[in-house]
C-alpha cells in the first residue's frame, strides 16, 4: 500500500489497520478499488439512482414547530432518515458498498449484525441486487432477536449463528473476517458502521455523507443560513459522521454526538485497539473491551469510529451522555407532539436537543439527525413503561 493511502486511514492518532497480513492484502485491494470508484461518475450516478428510486431520497428536513415552541428556544429541524426504505440511515451505506462489491466482481456478501438492523438492511439490498447473503450473528443475539433473524431469512439471507466466544457481536465479527480471508476472491464484507480497519471508516463516512449534503442544501433553502448545532446519536458513529461531514469545515456549526450514559465510549474511553483499528474504547480492569449495555441495541458497542475519536480529541465535536429516563421521555414526547415515533437510538439525540434548545435564542437553529423510526422499539418501550 502506498504511503499516501496509509496516511489516509488515520484520523490523528486513531484509525489504521491492525490485522494479520493475509487480511491486510484483501483490505489494501478494497481500499484501492474504493478510491477508484468513489470518484467515478458512472458509479456515482448509479448510487444516486438507487438512493432516489429505492431508498426514497432525498428525505425531508422537517421543521417541528410544536416541539420547538414547547421547548422555548432554538428552532428544531429533524433530518428524516426514519423515512428511508427499511426505516433508518443504514441503507445508505449498504447500497454504496453493494454497488462497489458488484464492480469488484463479488457474488457473495457477508456481514455481521448484533441487534439485527444492519443484517436486515444488508439482506434487503442483497435481495434487490440478487446477491448471495450470509449474515453472521452471535448465537445469543439470534435468540434475543429471533424476529429479525426471520426477517433476514424472509429476504433470502442465510443467518449463521456463531457459537464461539460469548456468542455476541465481537465473535460474529471474527467469523466474518475469517470467511473473508478464505473467500476474498468472490466475497465482499459489508461493514455496517464507521468502524473497523481502513478503509471501512472512510468508506462508510463517504456513503453516509449524503445526509449532511442534503441537510446543508435544505437548511440553506429554508433559512438562508447554516444551523447553529447538529446533534446525532453515536453507536459506532456512522449516522453521526454522515450528519456532521459537510459541516466539519464550518466552525460556526456545533457538532454534538450523544451516547447512552451506560456506554459512554467517547466521554470515558481511552485509546486502545479493538476489531483491528485504534479508537477510544471502554476497557474493564483487565484491559479488555468492557461489556456495554444500552436500551437502544444499536448504540451498544464498546468502541467508536476513529474519526469521532479524533474529533473528540481535537475538540471539533462535543460528545455528551443522556440517561435512559431522558431517552424514554423524549421517545414519548416526539411521538405525542409531532406524530413521529423515533428509534430509541435517535431518541438520544432528541433528548439532548431538549436540554440545549432552551439555552438558545429563537433565531438559532438545531438540526437533529433522526437516524431511524421507532416501530422496532414499540414493544420494548411498552414493557419498560408498564414496569
Ligand atoms: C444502528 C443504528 C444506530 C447506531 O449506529 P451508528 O453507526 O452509530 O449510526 C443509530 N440509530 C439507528 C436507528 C440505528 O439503526
Amino acid at each position: 500500500m502506498s504511503r499516501e493511502l496509509l496516511q489516509e486511514g488515520y484520523f490523528g492518532e486513531f484509525g489504521g489497520s491492525f490485522v494479520p497480513p493475509e487480511l491486510q492484502e484483501v483490505l489494501d485491494y478494497l481500499s484501492e478499488q474504493f478510491h477508484m470508484y468513489k470518484d467515478d461518475p458512472e458509479f456515482n450516478e448509479e448510487y444516486r439512482y438507487y438512493l432516489r428510486e429505492y431508498v426514497g431520497r432525498e428525505n425531508p428536513l422537517t421543521y417541528v414547530e410544536r416541539l420547538s415552541e414547547s421547548w422555548g428556544g432554538a428552532k428544531i429541524y429533524l433530518k428524516r432518515e426514519d423515512l428511508n426504505h427499511t426505516g433508518a440511515h443504514k441503507i445508505n451505506n449498504v447500497i454504496g458498498q453493494i454497488l462497489l462489491a458488484k464492480r469488484m466482481g463479488a457474488k457473495r456478501i457477508i456481514a455481521e449484525t448484533g441487534a439485527g438492523q444492519h443484517g436486515v438492511a444488508t439482506a434487503t439490498a442483497c435481495a434487490m441486487f440478487d446477491m448471495e447473503c450470509i449474515i453472521y450473528m452471535g448465537e445469543e443475539d439470534t435468540r434475543r432477536q429471533a424476529l429479525n433473524v426471520f426477517r433476514m431469512e424472509l429476504l433470502g439471507a442465510t443467518v449463521v449463528p456463531v457459537h464461539k466466544g460469548q456468542g455476541r457481536l465481537k465473535d460474529a465479527v471474527d467469523e466474518a473476517l475469517n470467511d473473508l480471508v478464505l473467500n476474498y476472491k468472490n466475497t465482499f464484507y459489508l461493514l455496517g458502521s464507521a468502524v473497523g480497519p481502513h478503509p471501512f471508516p472512510s468508506m462508510v463516512k463517504h456513503f453516509q455523507s449524503i445526509v449532511s449534503e442534503e441537510s446543508k442544501r435544505q437548511i440553506l433553502e429554508k433559512e438562508g443560513r447554516l444551523p447553529d448545532a447538529v446533534i446525532a446519536c453515536v453507536g459506532g458513529g456512522s449516522n453521526a459522521i454522515g450528519a456532521f461531514a459537510h459541516y466539519l469545515d464550518e466552525p460556526s456549526v456545533r457538532l454534538i454526538g450523544v451516547e447512552p450514559d451506560q456506554a459512554p465510549t467517547l466521554t470515558q474511553g481511552v485509546p486502545g485497539i479493538i476489531h483491528g483499528f485504534k479508537c477510544l474504547v471502554l476497557l474493564d480492569e483487565e484491559g479488555n473491551p468492557q461489556k456495554t449495555y444500552s436500551i437502544a441495541a444499536g448504540l451498544d458497542y464498546p468502541g467508536i469510529g476513529p474519526e469521532h475519536s479524533n474529533l473528540k480529541t481535537t475538540g471539533r465535536a462535543e460528545y455528551v451522555t443522556i440517561s435512559n429516563e431522558e431517552v424514554l421521555a423524549a421517545f414519548q414526547e416526539l411521538s405525542r407532539t409531532e406524530g413521529i415515533i423515533p428509534a430509541l437510538e435517535s431518541a438520544h439525540a432528541v433528548a439532548y436537543a431538549k436540554k440545549l434548545a432552551p439555552t438558545m435564542s429563537k433565531e438559532q437553529i438545531i438540526i437533529v439527525n433522526l437516524s431511524g423510526r421507532g416501530d422496532k422499539d414499540v414493544e420494548q418501550v411498552f414493557h419498560m413503561i408498564k414496569k
